[in-house]
């Protein structure tokens, strides 16, 4: 059996009719660009979270980055950012001329540890970054109140994090920061064909000099306010976005059902660590550790299931970032994490034989 880690070919086929018809009405009508699909999605996402604005954008990584400039966060500045977490999250601060200080994860949640936030504060420190990494959502009521204490901005980083909530509260990722930001790249948990993201915020001000950035710093055509970029999202991912946005809660209700199986079935399989369960986690990825990850991943490999890291190398050991602050002293669990986690096949079309499949090799390895 080959079980693909993620398949996105049974996505199309499942909403193939409503898809098709978009393709063809976007053509009959010839809008392209901050049309009426982008629009009417901003809208939908908006009510669906909860929050005044969703502006959308060119994809994850951007939105970020226009988050800080709208924020009017740049050179001179710093802002908290996990040590754990995909690059992205790092280089939009580095873009924005700020410098990314990154704080260290606890091992329970794989996210960023709250505790350990205060001691990175600095008086040139702007914001902290959240990043509700693998589907689950940060402490936030910690973060947004250590940011009030110290006038910070939250930015939350909710790319792999679509329809997560807290579960105490049940508020949304998306809905606690001065801003947070989404990714639409395909293998999310709401994904579009190709690149796409947006930024969420109930700010007027803010969401209207986002606007302005996204678009050549223009509101009213050839009149320029502001030096902006381009970073729009294209009304065809908006359109297939409004059509699976209408799946998202379903989709992660399957991905909830497979991570209990796996949750279920590994439970005390060979010297596995598993995720804790959590009503609210979306299950971006399902990962286990285990010291003998490189063992397990060649025979699940060879097995024809397939396996991802998220992320083998930790940031701050990346050429990139060789000169990060604090790097000399190391990050324990980040650096565990990178060399013991491996992410499972997991989504909303992977079936039960599937998961069971994988699970069945995993038992044979610990055997
Ligand atoms: C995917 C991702 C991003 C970046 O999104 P892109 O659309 O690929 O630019 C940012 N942060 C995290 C945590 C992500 O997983």
């Amino acid at each position: 059996m080959e079980v693909a880690f993620l398949n996105l070919k049974k996505a199309y086929a499942e909403l193939k009719n409503d898809l098709d018809c978009l393709w063809q009405d976007l053509h009959n009508d010839g809008s392209y660009i901050l049309g009426s699909r982008l629009e009417t999605f901003e809208k939908e996402f908006a009510e669906y979270l909860g929050v005044k604005h969703v502006i959308g954008v060119a994809n994850g990584l951007d939105a970020l980055t226009l988050s800080l400039n709208a924020l009017g966060i740049g050179a001179g500045d710093e802002v908290i950012v996990p040590a754990h977490t995909f690059i992205a999250s790092w280089l939009a601060i580095s873009e924005s001329g700020a410098i990314p200080v990154p704080v260290e994860v606890n091992m329970k949640d794989y996210l960023l540890d709250t505790s350990k936030i205060e001691a990175a504060i600095t008086p040139r420190t702007r914001a902290i970054m959240p990043v509700h990494l693998y589907g689950r959502v940060c402490d936030m009521s910690k973060i947004t109140a250590l940011a009030q204490r110290y006038h910070l901005k939250v930015i939350e980083d909710a790319a792999q994090a679509h329809g997560a909530f807290e579960s105490v509260s049940g508020k949304k990722a998306g809905t606690f920061g001065d801003v947070a930001c989404f990714s639409f790249y395909p293998g999310k948990n709401l994904g579009c064909f190709g690149d796409g993201g947006c930024i969420t915020t109930n700010d007027d001000e803010t969401a209207e000099k986002i606007r302005l950035l996204r678009n050549y710093g223009s509101k009213v055509r050839y009149e320029h306010e502001i030096k902006g970029k381009n970073s729009r999202l294209d009304d065809l991912q908006a359109g297939v976005l409004s059509i699976k946005l209408k799946h998202l809660e379903t989709w992660n209700a399957r991905r909830q059902k497979i991570a209990k199986i796996y949750l279920k079935e590994l439970q005390g399989v060979g010297d596995l660590v598993l995720p804790e369960d959590e009503p609210g986690h979306v299950w971006h990825i399902f990962s286990v550790l285990t010291p003998q990850r490189e063992k397990l991943r060649a025979f699940l490999t060879a097995a024809g299931v397939g396996v991802i890291i998220h992320y083998p190398k930790p940031i701050y050991r990346q050429l990139a970032y060789q000169n990060t602050p604090s790097a000399e002293i190391g990050f324990q669990n980040t650096d565990k994490i990178s060399s013991e986690i491996l992410s499972l096949p997991m989504g909303p079309h992977l079936e039960v034989e599937e998961a069971l499949f994988c699970v069945q090799t995993i038992k044979t390895f610990f055997k």
